[in-house]
């Protein structure tokens, strides 16, 4: 660049001028959803604690009190995990987001989470695995199980909000030899062409009153993608309006030697 015409060196440097201002603004503006959430997390979980135990004790209360106090904790516990959740894409956006890298067997977790999934949604959670999978103990990712867990959760969370109680939610493995996938599918309401490119941006609701009545902020997906691209993985989306939508997680499969 020392060599270019003197217009073209200006131009190369108020552009880089530009980018670091346009840095500097995107950390102050992560130093502060940071800071606010830290801030209002500690008296939130205090308030939380005694609605919870207000709740609990409380045995002579009127219908008026009682869902006046179910309803505060429904949404102080909304409120935590959405805290929760600015506080991790804070740190992810810093870069200090630190993995715990181990060999999972992918059959293990999955039909861990989809045992929990059934406790907590109530819901039949089905798990197959590809035909030409013979030996499920094979596959394995090199992934921090934790943040795997949470992502493939989300995904689970949303198929099941997503579509009607009796219907199924099947997770499934599949693999090639370099790669391992956990797919994800329901049968729900599924997502227009137009939407599937823009549902993994933060605060992206296709139907902000649906998702609002099922408690979501709109951040889910954005953490998935967030934490298995952290792992050199990703997410897919394949789906049609009205028929339902697969969700699959590609991660590197890790070699056996
Ligand atoms: P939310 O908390 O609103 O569910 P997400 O980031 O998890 O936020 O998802 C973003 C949006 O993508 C949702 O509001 C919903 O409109 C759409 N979506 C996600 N998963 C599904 C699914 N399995 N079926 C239909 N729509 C979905």
């Amino acid at each position: 660049l020392q060599n270019a015409p003197r217009e073209v060196r200006e131009l190369a440097q108020t552009f880089n001028r530009m980018l670091s201002r346009l840095a500097d603004a995107w950390e102050q503006q992560r130093q502060v959803v940071s800071n606010i959430s830290h801030e209002l997390r500690t008296p939130l979980t205090i308030v939380l604690g005694y609605l919870q135990s207000l709740l609990r004790r409380s045995a002579n209360l009127s219908d008026y009190q009682r869902e006046a106090l179910t309803t505060a904790t429904t949404e102080a516990e909304q409120a935590t995990r959405l805290l929760q959740d600015l506080l991790d894409l804070a740190r992810a956006d810093s870069g200090y987001m630190h993995f715990h890298r181990e060999s999972v067997v992918l059959m293990d977790l999955v039909t861990e989470v989809a045992a929990m999934a059934e406790q907590f949604s109530d819901r039949a959670i089905q798990v197959s695995t590809s035909e030409t999978l013979i030996a499920p103990e094979t596959l394995k990712v090199s992934a921090d199980r934790h943040a795997l867990k949470r992502g493939l959760v989300n995904l689970i969370d949303n198929a099941v909000k997503y579509s009607a109680a009796d219907q199924p939610v099947v997770l499934s493995l599949q693999f090639t030899e370099t790669q391992a996938m956990i797919q994800v599918g329901d049968r729900g309401v599924g997502i227009s062409l137009a939407d599937q490119s823009r549902i993994f941006d933060r605060f992206y609701r296709v139907d902000e009153a649906r998702s609002r009545a099922t408690g979501g902020h709109g951040l889910g997906l954005a953490i998935a993608k967030t934490l298995i691209e952290g792992m050199e993985g990703s997410i897919t989306v394949r789906s049609r309006l009205g028929e339902g939508s697969t969700f699959t997680i590609t991660l590197p499969r890790e070699v056996t030697i």
